[in-house]
């Protein structure tokens, strides 16, 4: 053992946490480009702990070792930066996580901190959970929380399946989102958090979010948003009076579609009635270092670089996916065999004003090519084909560039019937609810051309004109998952 214990440990520390305060706050001056390219990651960094790399290293190793006792105690004791043990904490995810922090903060002076989990489902059970906790001083009180029914497909399960009906956490539904009046009167003494999905997958439901805010703050409880078809390109609620976003980075963010991955960024001192001082001074840090550490479901280093590198273009890319996506919803909206499109950027899409009020292309007016504040919309559509379910099948099955997958904010466009994937699970009842008919074909845009994809639409529309499809006959790995049996469950 040192003769000085400990302390030499903690006094370099103080010095670490210190001149990571100073980059971050540096890093808080540039534009968002700057900020996506090179987050926190600093030459610094790169010279004195990674040989030089330019590009943030993925530490592929489960734990940390140290230099004596004293190292490992203070480590341990979360006093000294450490990432002692992957499950809890790596520096690939720490860069992840920092440069999320600073995209979901930007152009706000709140302070925001995020941790990245595996995968977008993993972070809104993370964000949730804490506010699902039973209340010491009235152990047997009942308790509910308040979402938006038109949600992501596996979110409706985790909260109608895994919260609902498994642990009697009541979800009541805001159906008509828009409604001020009706989120309020499912408010009681026993909501723990308001959660809404803007723009929602695939119905583009959206809010008025910083009255959201407003009502969820006048009750004491936080709001947790899902900003995952946004992006914090177009949109970063936290500035709007949200307390936490979730992001599937799987999406737009990462979209390259090497891996699955999520995030929760928060802000600091959130609202909640819930007496734990740790949990809402930092949501985010408090997740890592007690909940999550216990529960397991952190990112992994090597999804964690892939996501990092994505995330560098995420402003270009949501700018021209975007762009691309109203120039085929234009298309598609003159289109005899088609029933209607829905698309925020149309300017007969009736949310179009609201989300014109908070959807951005950030930083637009510092460029060159528009010089102002420009609306952009995102890259996900959807299109109801004039025609029953089986007539939209056969649409979907002639797409020869478009991909057929449950997948979206891909670099490369890729389409799916809700119907039958994302939202099979919930029934014809939840489809309602979430306003998803048989015949809706979700799209999401990449970045090919877009006459390129028009084309693609308007050959597999003539199906509807007598062209016949192809099937080609299925050889299958066994690589894959399949249980009749679980399906039918519930
Ligand atoms: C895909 C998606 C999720 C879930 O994310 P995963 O990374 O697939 O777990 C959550 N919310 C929205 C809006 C999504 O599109």
């Amino acid at each position: 053992m040192d003769p000085n214990g400990m302390n030499h440990y903690l006094e370099a520390a103080n010095r670490a946490f210190q001149w990571h305060r100073e980059y971050k706050t540096k890093m808080k001056e540039c534009r968002f480009d700057t900020i996506a390219t090179h987050g926190i990651y600093s030459m610094q960094e790169a010279l004195d702990f990674n040989q030089g790399s330019i590009i943030e290293p993925a530490y592929l190793s489960s734990s940390q070792t140290y230099r004596d006792s004293d190292e490992m105690e203070a480590a341990l004791g979360y006093q000294i930066p450490t990432w002692c043990y992957s499950r809890i904490a790596n520096p690939t995810m720490y860069y992840l996580e920092g440069v999320l922090a600073l995209l979901d903060g930007y152009g706000s002076d709140v302070e925001t901190s995020c941790i990245a989990t595996a995968s977008g489902m993993a972070a809104i059970q993370s964000a949730v959970d804490p506010f699902l906790v039973t209340d010491p001083k009235n152990p047997h009180a009942p308790m509910n929380f308040v979402a938006t029914a038109q949600v992501y497909g596996g979110t409706y399960q985790q909260f109608s399946m895994r919260k609902d009906l498994e642990r009697s956490v009541e979800w009541r539904k805001v159906v008509h989102s828009t409604d001020l009046s009706e989120w309020e009167s499912l408010i009681d003494e026993n909501t723990r958090f308001l959660y809404g999905e803007m723009p929602s997958n695939p119905g583009l439901a959206f809010f008025d979010l910083a009255r959201v805010a407003e009502l969820a703050h006048k009750y004491g409880i936080p709001l947790i948003i899902d900003s995952t078809v946004a992006t914090p390109a177009l949109l970063r609620p936290i500035e709007h009076g949200a307390d936490i976003v979730v992001q599937s980075v799987t999406k737009s963010l990462a979209t390259s579609g090497f891996g699955i991955s999520g995030a929760i960024i928060s802000r600091k001192n959130l609202v909640s009635k819930i007496n734990n001082p740790e949990m809402k001074a930092d949501f985010a840090t408090y997740l890592k270092l007690l909940p999550n550490r216990d529960n397991g479901p952190n990112i992994s280093p090597l999804n964690a670089v892939l996501a990092i590198n994505d995330i560098r273009t995420i402003r270009m890319r949501m700018d021209q996916m975007s762009r691309s996506t109203m120039k085929v919803a234009e298309y598609l909206s003159s289109h005899k065999h088609v029933e209607k499109v829905e698309y925020l950027g149309l300017k007969d899409h009736p949310l179009h004003e609201l989300a014109s009020k908070y959807m951005y292309l950030v930083d637009a007016e510092y460029d060159k090519q528009y010089g102002k504040p420009v609306n952009r919309y995102g890259h996900l559509m959807s299109f109801l084909v004039k025609g029953d379910a089986k007539q939209t099948r056969d649409v979907f099955d002639a797409f020869t560039r478009i991909w057929r997958a449950t997948d979206l904010g891909r670099i490369k466009s890729v389409a799916t019937i809700p119907a039958i994937s994302t939202h099979s699970q919930q029934g014809p009842e939840g489809r309602r609810l979430a306003g998803i008919p048989s015949n809706l074909i979700r799209l999401c845009v990449g970045v090919e051309h877009p006459d390129d994809i028009i084309n693609d639409i308007d050959q597999a529309i003539g199906v509807l004109d007598g062209k016949k499809v192809k099937v080609t006959a299925p050889e299958y790995s066994a690589g894959g998952a399949s249980s009749a049996r679980l399906r039918n469950i519930y």
